[in-house]
């Protein structure tokens, strides 16, 4: 096991050990209304050309461009109306010189017609309304007037999205448009989370003596689907090496990930370090980052062969929540397939406030973040910044990273944060 007094390692050599052998799962089938968040194993090509045909780009008349080259609202052009076609119905009529066919966004251009007139160009009423016999037409028209070319959104074989693509909310309604019912996306890994501690009871229990309530099994979830994984629980197991072993059985069968919280420090009780090496081995522990230093990282195989990554994540919840998007979400990004692994916008700001942090390590402070009216971000420390205090974390917007070797920093100096709104840099501009 690792010593007590070995070097801390830096975030960069702990990321390296952790991901070295880790690929993107395996493709996986996936209906189309499960796709979001999850990331394509394969190209995705239209099956079909869209507009399949000509269609209208508006609530109108089919005319012969011809036939209106002329029309002003003071010397309106008068057409015979022979017809209408709605979205979703075959054109039965033609549009000979002189007529005209009444026609509605998204319907077929009718054989003889080559532009259309908006109803707001014409002295027809506009909305629900019966068929009339004429239509004066007060604004001219040429070739393509309001008409959308077949194939102008896709044509079949396009390629609409790569391998690779992180299919965000933007994304997928277009592979439906594709003609696609499923997609290949890469399966999304399986994450175990395990609290560990006498003292946690479930969400919403009655607190007796030195009882507090489990937060981390909660938050850790919630980290793992913001961060493509399916969260399994694995509950809450006492400060107890054999239930802490079992429950860790049950997760290396049933997950990619095992992600343990509390228990992997240097207390008497701190039994989680013990339990890894009964179903694996660990690999690495301690890491040089505030908070989070006591994490343990290590591997275990299933009862078929198959590799588990083990994470101890420190009890402190702060510092749970803290490692787990430094080390966890990487991993499970990766296992999901993205290229990109952190997937935060990282936003640069002056700090608000004088910092003073452990200079043996990298610092993740609890930071809102503010623009001034120039556009330059602020970022002033969130509440408390021990690693107990939830309610610091709740308060901000992002981990302000204080480099090692550093100790102090003066308001105004700068810094990266990640933001966790990503995105929010760009647009909209948020004003304290
Ligand atoms: P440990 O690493 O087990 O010594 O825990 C460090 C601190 O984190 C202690 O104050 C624990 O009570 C607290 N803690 C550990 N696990 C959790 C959890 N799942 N939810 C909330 N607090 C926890
Ligand atoms: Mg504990």
């Amino acid at each position: 096991m690792t010593d007590t007094h070995d070097p801390l390692l830096t975030l960069e050599a702990a990321l390296q050990r952790m991901l070295s052998d880790v690929l993107p799962l395996p493709a996986v089938e996936v209906p189309v209304d499960e796709l979001l968040g999850s990331v394509l194993a394969a190209d995705i090509r239209a099956l079909h050309t869209l507009p399949p045909w000509d269609d209208s780009a508006m609530d109108g008349y089919a005319v012969r461009a011809a036939d209106v080259a002329t029309a002003t609202h003071d010397s309106p052009v008068s057409l015979r109306v022979v017809g209408e076609v709605a979205a979703g119905h075959m054109a039965t009529a033609s549009v000979m010189p002189g007529t005209a066919i009444r026609i509605l966004t998204g319907a077929m251009l009718p054989p003889g017609a080559d532009a259309v007139v908006r109803v707001e160009d014409t002295d027809a009423p506009a909305g629900v309304a019966a068929l009339p016999d004429r239509v004066a037409i007060n604004v001219a028209a040429v070739t393509g007037t309001s008409v959308r070319p077949a194939g102008s959104d896709v044509r079949a074989g396009d390629l609409v999205l790569a391998a690779g693509s992180d299919l965000a909310a933007h994304r997928v309604g277009a592979i439906v448009a594709a003609g696609h019912g499923v997609a290949s996306v890469h399966r999304r890994p399986r994450v175990a989370i395990l609290s560990t501690g006498d003292e946690l009871m479930p969400p919403g229990a009655r607190l007796r003596g030195a009882q507090i309530p489990d937060s981390s099994s909660v938050a850790l979830s919630a980290q793992v689907r913001d961060a493509g994984g399916q969260p399994v629980a694995l509950g809450i197991a006492r400060d107890d090496r054999p239930d802490i072993v079992a429950r860790l059985h049950r997760g290396i069968e049933d997950a990619d990930i095992v992600v343990a919280s509390g228990g992997v420090s240097v207390g008497a009780h701190d039994e989680v370090r013990l339990a890894f090496e009964e179903v694996g081995h660990i690999d690495l522990w301690r890491v040089a980052i505030q908070p989070g230093k006591p994490l343990a990282f290590g591997r275990a195989r299933d009862q078929g062969g198959r590799q588990v990554q083990l994470f101890g994540l420190p009890g402190n919840p702060v510092s749970s929540f803290v490692t787990f998007e430094l080390f966890v979400r990487p991993l499970i990004r990766r296992m999901a397939g993205h290229v990109d692994l952190v997937g935060r916008t990282i936003v640069r700001a002056r700090l608000a406030n004088a910092v003073r942090t452990d200079q043996g390590r990298r610092a993740y402070l609890r930071v809102r973040l503010a623009q001034d009216a120039q556009g330059q971000w602020l970022a002033s420390l969130a509440g408390g910044q021990g690693s107990h205090m939830l309610s610091g974390l709740a308060a901000a917007d992002g981990l302000a990273i204080v480099p090692q070797g550093i100790g102090e920093l003066d308001a105004g100096v700068e810094v990266d944060v990640i933001s966790f709104g990503p995105g929010s840099q760009a647009y909209p501009p948020v004003v304290a």
